[in-house]
């Protein structure tokens, strides 16, 4: 097997009660897991099987593109979160947030509402572009910003299975929580 799962950096109860570990259970430990397994399914014996996970996404179309990105995507949501890491931007990366965003406040409340505003399932991204210039941008199913050649910081997901267990419809509501357990020294580490 080419890829594994990463090992989460924390206990499956850890983000509660932003993310429950029941949620942890089924979203890392059944559809995470699923990404990942179709992605070396579907890679094994072509082109595809040496390049880098980054590669693949740029590169592939359907249901490759579907399962390496939404293999990418959880890895990078889940990592993005700590039960006890900064809960504000510090340094470069929040001189940039109130430099494009106005205040860190007006920046959450945009990137909730990009979040909410977005039908069906997704993702809302926090990306730097070439510029240095921060944008939030929004895609539905396994959309990722590398292949519009933007660097992404911050993800939420926002497909149902992300939340329905402990928020049901509740979107808005999953996505403020989440605001608790967002570690930024790991969002400026990749500013
Ligand atoms: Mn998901």
């Amino acid at each position: 097997m080419k890829y594994e799962q990463p090992e989460l950096p924390y206990s499956r109860d850890a983000l509660a009660p932003a993310i429950s570990a029941e949620t942890v259970d089924y979203h890392y430990g059944k559809h995470e897991k699923a990404y990942i397994d179709n992605l070396n399914r579907l890679i094994k014996g072509t082109e595809f099987e040496d390049m880098a996970l980054e590669e693949i996404i740029v590169n592939a179309k359907g249901p490759l593109f579907n399962n390496a990105s939404q293999a990418w995507n959880h890895i990078f949501y889940f990592f993005t979160f700590s039960p006890n890491g900064s809960r504000e931007p510090g340094g470069d990366l929040r001189k940039a947030i109130d430099r494009d965003f106005g205040s860190f406040e007006k920046f959450k409340e945009a990137f909730v509402d990009a979040g909410v505003g977005l039908f069906g399932s997704g993702w809302v991204w926090l990306c730097r572009d070439d510029d240095g210039k921060l944008i939030i941008t929004q895609g539905s199913n396994a959309q990722n910003p590398l292949t519009d050649g933007l660097t992404p910081l911050l993800t939420f997901d926002v497909w149902e299975h992300a939340y329905y267990l402990d928020y049901q419809n509740r979107r808005a509501d999953a996505l403020k929580a989440l605001w608790d357990i967002v570690d930024w020294d790991v969002v400026e580490s990749r500013y």
